[in-house]
C-alpha cells in the first residue's frame, strides 16, 4: 500500500492510539491530534522507534476554528485518511443528566467529524483519494440504558456517513464507520466503575453481567482488529466500500 498521511482524533490514548500504532508499523505518517496535547506529544515519543513517522498536533475537534485552521497548520502534510475517534462517555439517567455535558458529548462525536470532514475534503477531492473512518461503536445501532447522549451522537454518525458517501460518489473518497463492542481502553475502565455505581453492582458483575453479556463471544474487541479494519479501508480493493457500517460486535446484534 501507498505511505498515507494518517490524521487520528484522540489518538493519544485507547482505540486512536493503537490505530496509530499499526499505521506507523505499515510505514504510514500518522498525525496524532488530541485536547490534550501533552499525552499526543508522549504518544509520538512512544512510537518513535517504529517504522514509520510521527507527529504530534493539539486540537479541540469540537472548535470549530481550530479545525479549519488544521490544513494551513499541518503544512504540507496533506490528510489522505481522517480516522474520526475522539471521544468521551458520560453514564448518568436522563433526569440527571448535566445539559452542558449532554451537548459535550454530541459536539464531541459528532458535530466534530462533520468539522474536520469539511476542513479536510477539499485536499482529498484535489488528489481524488480520501478515506474517512469514523470510530463509532454498538451503540450506533443499540441502545443501553443511562447513555442517551453518546447512543445519540454514535446513531448520528451513521446518518452522517450516509449523506457524505452520496455527497463524494464522484471520487476516489469513501466514509465508513468502525462500530466496535467494549474495547479494553481507559474510557471502558472509567465506565466500568461508573456502570457499577449507577447498577450496584461489583466491577466484575458490570463486565460479565453487562458488557459482555450481549456479546455470544463474550470477549473484549481488540484494537488490532480495529486496526486491521481500517487497513483494509485504505485499500484499494475498498474502494467501492462506502456509508456503511462496520459491525465488530462478536455477534450482539445478530440476536
Ligand atoms: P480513550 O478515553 O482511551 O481516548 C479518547 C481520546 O480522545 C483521549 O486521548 C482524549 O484526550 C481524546 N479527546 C477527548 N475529547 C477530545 C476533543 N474534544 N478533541 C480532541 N480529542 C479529544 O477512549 P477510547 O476507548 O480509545 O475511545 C475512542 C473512540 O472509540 C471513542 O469515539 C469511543 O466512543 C469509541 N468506542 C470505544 C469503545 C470502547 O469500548 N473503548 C467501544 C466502542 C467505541
Amino acid at each position: 500500500m501507498n505511505r498515507r498521511t494518517v490524521f487520528i482524533t484522540g489518538g493519544a490514548s485507547g482505540i486512536g492510539l493503537g490505530i496509530a500504532e499499526a499505521m506507523m508499523k505499515q510505514g504510514h505518517h500518522v498525525i496524532i491530534a488530541d485536547i490534550n496535547e501533552q499525552a499526543a506529544k508522549e504518544a509520538v515519543i512512544k512510537l518513535a522507534h517504529l517504522e514509520g513517522s510521527a507527529s504530534a498536533v493539539a486540537v479541540d475537534v469540537c472548535d470549530a476554528q481550530q479545525v479549519a485552521a488544521l490544513p494551513e497548520v499541518l503544512g504540507k502534510h496533506t490528510v489522505d485518511v481522517l480516522i474520526n475517534n475522539a471521544g468521551i462517555q458520560h453514564v448518568s439517567r436522563i433526569e440527571d443528566f448535566p445539559a452542558d455535558k449532554w451537548q459535550q458529548l454530541i459536539n464531541i462525536m459528532l458535530v466534530g467529524p462533520a468539522l474536520l470532514t469539511q476542513a479536510f475534503l477539499p485536499a482529498m477531492r484535489e488528489q481524488n483519494y480520501g478515506r474517512i473512518i469514523n470510530v463509532g461503536s454498538i451503540h450506533s445501532l443499540v441502545a443501553s440504558p443511562y447513555k442517551s447522549a453518546y447512543v445519540a451522537a454514535k446513531h448520528g454518525l451513521l446518518g452522517f456517513s450516509k449523506t457524505i458517501a452520496l455527497e463524494t460518489g464522484d471520487c476516489d473518497i469513501t466514509i465508513n464507520t468502525l462500530c466496535p463492542a467494549y474495547v479494553k481502553t481507559p474510557l471502558v475502565e472509567q465506565q466500568v466503575a461508573a456502570q457499577a455505581k449507577e447498577n450496584n453492582l461489583t466491577e466484575e458483575e458490570v463486565i460479565t453481567k453487562i458488557m459482555l453479556e450481549p456479546m455470544p463471544k463474550k470477549q473484549f474487541v481488540s484494537v488490532e482488529e480495529l486496526a486491521d479494519t481500517a487497513s483494509f479501508l485504505m485499500s484499494p480493493s475498498a474502494r467501492n466500500i462506502t456509508g456503511q457500517t462496520m459491525v465488530l460486535d462478536g455477534g450482539w446484534t445478530a440476536r
